[in-house]
């Protein structure tokens, strides 16, 4: 018999939003997932932590609006943990608050389907905690309670004289549509009508906002300020804690958007935190590599034809090593050959695969990069140009001039407009302060994102890498306050640096 032996589910809580905010074990279980299926309300970069291989399957669901019905959540994953997978049910804060997390594990268990539950950080906690109040605290809350706000997935509504009398910190989720009934609920049944109340939206995320209030003017507050969900209310004493606790808000340091592929938008927010800037990740490209295409095997097969690889960009170097070797090829192969490298960055990429580059242009730009090998090259010479589909042209005639040139696409660059009202929001609200362009499609990404509404720009500059960058910015009416003086990451970082200091 030919009997399938199960594989396994893992029900992560994934955090309110904050990436940094998941379980080092949740993480682990995402980056050996073989199929992830996530909600409304993840981190997009926790999904990118999977491996490219993975199945991502979206279930989330929009208010009523459900995407995929419970049932057949609880039935997708049970058949593909039945077919031998190991699945990732990624579920927003923890899973087994308000997250019907319990009902999925019961459904697995019930058919003999192994399962692990890995609690998250519950925006309950976090949500509060990022607004700058504490949960409980000495002299004002002994105990906290959290109700849902949403009555219709409840056999029941609210028991506000019973909430009334409670001395500690009232919480409530999916509450933000009902907030007037709550308030009111809670006054009809004796609490104080002065009793502080705040709501955060979007807590942890970078668009996080809070209004605070109370029980008597909250609602009012909270339509002015044009919050949306998702949001939580916090209603008590604690939310006085506010003016001393409010970390989160209270950065000074000037956000900067990051527009790259979500995969590669990590060591950039790192460096820009480093240098004291507040990284706003909203990726309008993504990166997708073509695989072993017929043109690259053959490449690679003869690769001892070659006498020069150029690389173009950090990327071109790990996709090709990453093929080289799926494809069978072996280092050796590559004794002969000489190596160049756009920039820094694509040097040192190049160097952790065990080669140092033999030229680097001064100037991060392919003309130069193609000027300066002209000028080594000969007629006998033989150039393998891996590099992105969509890359600049006036390379490839300028090395033909002098010698045979194969140029072989690795990945495509597709436009990504996922984050287009978060975008917008981010831009018009002041969170960001800095956009800095890192290639022409980043530009052309976020031209589209934004619909091409470029009034949203007029309190933001923008800076791009270098001029091929800011030609395509000028194209499209994009104007480039900043250039980089160096066409690198470094180079972006320094030239805002010294913007911040004038
Ligand atoms: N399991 C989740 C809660 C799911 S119910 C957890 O533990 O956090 C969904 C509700 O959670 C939303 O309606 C909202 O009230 C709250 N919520 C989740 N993430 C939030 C966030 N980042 N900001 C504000 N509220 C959030």
């Amino acid at each position: 018999m030919n009997e399938q032996k199960p594989g396994k589910v893992y029900l992560v809580g994934a955090g309110p939003g904050d990436f940094g905010l998941i379980t080092l074990k949740g993480l682990q279980a995402i980056e050996q997932a073989e199929v992830l299926v996530y909600d409304r309300l993840i981190n997009e970069n926790l999904i990118y932590r999977a491996p490219e291989t993975a199945e991502k399957i979206y279930v989330g669901k929009q208010a009523a609006n459900h995407a995929l019905p419970q049932d057949k959540i609880n039935d997708l994953l049970y058949q593909k943990a039945a077919a031998g997978k190991i699945v990732v049910r990624l579920k927003g804060g923890d899973p087994y608050v308000f997250g019907r997390g319990g009902e999925e594990g019961i459904y697995l268990a019930e058919r003999g389907i192994p399962f692990e539950e890995i609690p998250g950080i519950t925006s309950c906690i976090a949500g509060p905690a990022y607004a700058g109040i504490p949960v409980t605290h000495r002299e004002c809350a002994s105990s906290f309670h959290v109700f849902t706000g949403n009555f219709k997935d409840e056999l029941r509504g609210l028991n506000f004289p019973n909430l009334a009398a409670l001395e500690g910190t009232l919480i409530f989720l999916m509450g933000f549509g009902n907030l007037p009934y709550i308030t009111q609920g809670l006054i009809y049944a004796g609490k104080p009508a002065a009793t502080p109340v705040a709501v955060v939206s979007h807590a942890t995320r970078s668009d996080q906002q809070t209004v605070c209030g109370t029980l008597a003017d909250i609602e009012q507050k909270v339509k002015e300020a044009g919050l949306t969900p998702p949001a939580i209310t916090i209603v008590g004493d604690v939310v006085n804690c506010r003016g001393q606790l409010n970390f989160f808000e209270q950065r000074r340091s000037p956000g900067v958007l990051v527009l790259r592929d979500a995969r590669q938008s990590s060591p950039f927010a790192k460096m820009l935190r480093g240098a004291g800037f507040r990284p706003v990740i909203c990726p309008v490209i993504r990166i997708e590599p073509l695989g072993l295409t017929p043109k690259l095997q053959d490449a690679i097969t003869n690769i001892c034809r070659y006498t020069w690889l150029v690389f173009t960009s950090p990327n071109g170097v790990t996709l090709f090593f990453r093929q080289f070797f799926a494809a069978g090829g072996d280092l050796r192969q590559m004794a002969g050959l000489k190596f160049a490298a756009i920039g820094k960055a694509t040097a040192e990429n190049l160097q952790k695969n065990g080669f140092r580059a033999d030229y680097v242009p001064n100037s991060q730009i392919s003309d130069s990069l193609a000027k300066g090998l002209t000028e080594k090259l000969t007629a006998n010479d033989c150039v393998l140009l891996p590099r992105s589909a969509i890359a600049n042209n006036n390379m490839v005639p300028m090395l033909a001039a002098k010698c045979r040139v194969d140029d072989v696409p690795l990945y495509d660059t597709v436009v990504q407009t996922s984050c287009r009202n978060e975008l917008k929001t981010l831009i018009t609200s002041g969170e960001v302060r800095y956009i800095p362009f890192t290639s022409a499609s980043t530009v052309d990404g976020f031209y589209q994102a934004i619909g091409g509404d470029l009034s949203i720009l007029a309190d933001v500059k923008c800076a791009a890498i270098g001029p091929v960058t800011a030609k395509r910015m000028q194209e499209l009416g994009i104007t480039p306050a900043l250039t980089a003086s160096e066409h690198s990451l470094d180079g972006v970082l320094a030239v805002l640096k010294e913007d911040t200091q004038n």
